[in-house]
């Protein structure tokens, strides 16, 4: 299974990277920014699912989540929104945005684990 992590910290990159290794993943790939992220997902090959950080630089999760809605040919590509933030109306508006799931920092294994289910990525 393929998944692309985008965070601007690379302690998160690592974490996550690790967390889906151990979740079954054998092909991760991650990026620093929203853009770096786009530009690696066109290059493909496309993934299975996509964290996606929402405070970055250049361009942030929630103009990534949109960007990538904009192209039909992601329409199947599950988008996962990780992110500190708790407000309730950010949370809806990566979610109208196109975001399939989100996940709050700090998160454990478990709930990676939980939400991937949740979108049809089962753990081996
Ligand atoms: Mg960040």
């Amino acid at each position: 299974m393929r998944a692309l992590v985008i965070d601007d910290s690379s302690t998160t990159r690592m974490i996550l990277r690790r967390m889906l290794g151990e979740i079954g993943f054998d092909d991760i790939s991650d990026a620093t920014n929203g853009q770096e992220g786009l530009d690696s997902l066109i290059a493909g090959p496309t993934p299975e699912v996509v964290l996606v950080d929402w405070n970055m630089p250049v361009m942030d999760g929630y103009e990534f989540v949109k960007a990538v809605r904009a192209k039909p040919e992601y329409d199947n590509t599950p988008l996962m929104l990780v992110t500190t933030e708790t407000e309730l109306d950010r949370i809806v508006a990566a979610l109208e945005a196109g975001a399939n799931e989100y996940v709050m920092k700090p998160f454990t294994r478990d709930v990676i684990e939980e939400k991937l289910a949740l979108l049809g990525l089962e753990s081996h």
